[in-house]
């Protein structure tokens, strides 16, 4: 793509508007635009990433046999009165002309149970693994984390359905390394902990993933060395000793809530009657869990964790494009036929490419590149056409080198891997 028609534009200055470093570097990229506070608009840069996290998610969801749905934002009072959430203070609420008022969904496991109701009769039926990757709307109080906090956000939500708790138990864990999966693969992993939070009616814990992260709202208590945490919510000796942990191994530290799974057991099919017939013909109630994740919470810790001064880094795996050519002088007519070369060699092995062919300031064109983070940088100029070389520049590490373009492209390849 050529950035001369990308319509969004880089911002010199921080928006006066935001604390959060994640909304600030965004915004000076023209990544996302807000809207009002913690409504936050994708532009074409940051949907490129949003887009490339959801592509992970829904790999590792329909791994574990997750089937995409997409459930309405606008919801059935009659549902949500039956399991006592109707009116919570989260919701925003709306009229209808004809008379009555909706809620919109914060959450969806009062309509997926009622659906599934209609689908699930028999033990034949069990178990479902069901999910979308769809708006929620929450009437959040504080909206100041930028887009790890929004009051419109995306979410991936997967519901599942088992005859028992035995394979409930099952399919927990294997969404647990699913989820352990998405962290490492955008990029995350080495600082996400599967976190012990607080349960609810049906098991004494939920399971948090926990990215250490010094704007996270959270607090946990983390062992590096046995790779898990505590909430803080949780964190008493009763609890520690039922963990086999000591304070002593533990750390207090500052964290995003990237995910949280939940054992649900009966909590929503037994207001909701979603029963099913077992072998003996009796009825029993349906056994769920229930497994969140937020793609734009992801995308604004990630930028958290990983921006430096100069700007955005982003992880290959979740990058608005894999390489930021910079032509230098791309009016001359040798400088744009090396790009162009370039650019189609990049595009056969794979790599997606956002030129440079502004007619700028070679200072301006990298500090953009800085700004904007795409891993691999490379330079085209009439100086590196006359030495037959091409700059590369990783973001990350700032490491420049001038080498030839065979050599660059099978660096790159290697990358790929
Ligand atoms: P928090 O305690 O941070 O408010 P929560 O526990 O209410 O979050 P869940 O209902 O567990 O959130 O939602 C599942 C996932 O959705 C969270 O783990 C998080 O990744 C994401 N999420 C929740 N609220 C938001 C929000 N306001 N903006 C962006 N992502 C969110
Ligand atoms: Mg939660």
């Amino acid at each position: 793509m050529l950035q001369s028609k990308l319509f969004t534009k880089t911002r010199r200055d921080d928006p006066k508007d935001e604390v959060a470093k994640n909304a600030k570097w965004l915004i000076r990229g023209g990544f996302i635009h807000k809207e009002l506070a913690g409504v936050y608009s994708y532009l074409p840069l940051g949907l490129r990433v949003l887009n490339k996290i959801n592509a992970i998610i829904r790999e590792e969801i329909n791994q574990i046999g997750g089937q995409e749905v997409s459930l309405t934002a606008l919801q059935n009072p009659e549902l949500w009165k039956k399991t006592e959430r109707y009116g919570l203070d989260v919701a925003f609420k709306t009229e209808l002309k004809s008379g009555g008022e909706l809620e919109l969904g914060w959450s969806h496991e009062e309509p997926i149970t009622n659906i599934m109701k209609s689908n699930i009769s028999s033990y034949r039926d069990l178990p479902a693994a069901v999910y979308q990757l769809q708006t929620k709307f929450r009437n959040e109080e504080r909206a100041k984390s930028g887009i790890m906090r929004g009051r419109e956000f995306l979410m991936k939500d997967l519901y599942s359905f088992h005859a028992d708790q035995q394979d409930l138990d099952a399919f927990y864990e294997c969404a647990t390394q699913a989820y352990l999966s998405i962290f490492r693969r955008v990029g995350l992993g080495d600082l996400t902990y599967v976190t012990f939070a607080s349960g609810g009616a049906f098991s004494k814990y939920s399971h948090e993933f926990q990215t250490l992260c010094l704007a996270g709202e959270d607090i946990v208590y983390v062992s590096r060395d046995k790779k898990m945490a505590v909430n803080k919510e949780v964190y008493n000796d009763e609890v520690l000793a039922e963990l086999g942990l000591t304070k002593e191994e533990l750390t207090e530290e500052k964290s995003v809530e990237v995910g949280n799974i939940f054992k649900l057991g009966t909590k929503y099919s037994l207001p909701l009657e979603l029963e099913y017939a077992d072998l003996a013909g009796e009825k029993k109630p349906v056994v769920m869990g229930c497994y969140g994740i937020g793609p734009g919470r992801l995308m604004g810790t990630v930028v958290e964790v990983m921006a430096d001064e100069k700007g955005l880094v982003w992880p290959e795996a979740i990058a608005p494009f894999n390489v930021h050519l910079i032509a230098i002088g791309y009016k001359e007519p040798a400088v744009r036929e090396a790009t162009d070369k370039l650019v189609s060699k990049l595009e056969k092995a794979g790599k997606e490419v956002l030129v440079d062919d502004r007619d700028a300031a070679a200072g301006e064109k990298f500090s953009d590149a800085d700004l904007l983070g795409i891993p691999t940088r490379l330079v085209v100029s009439p100086k590196t056409i006359e030495e037959g070389l091409v700059e590369i520049k990783d973001r990350k590490t700032g490491a420049v080198q001038r080498i030839s373009e065979e050599e660059m492209l099978s660096s790159m390849e290697v990358k790929k891997d």
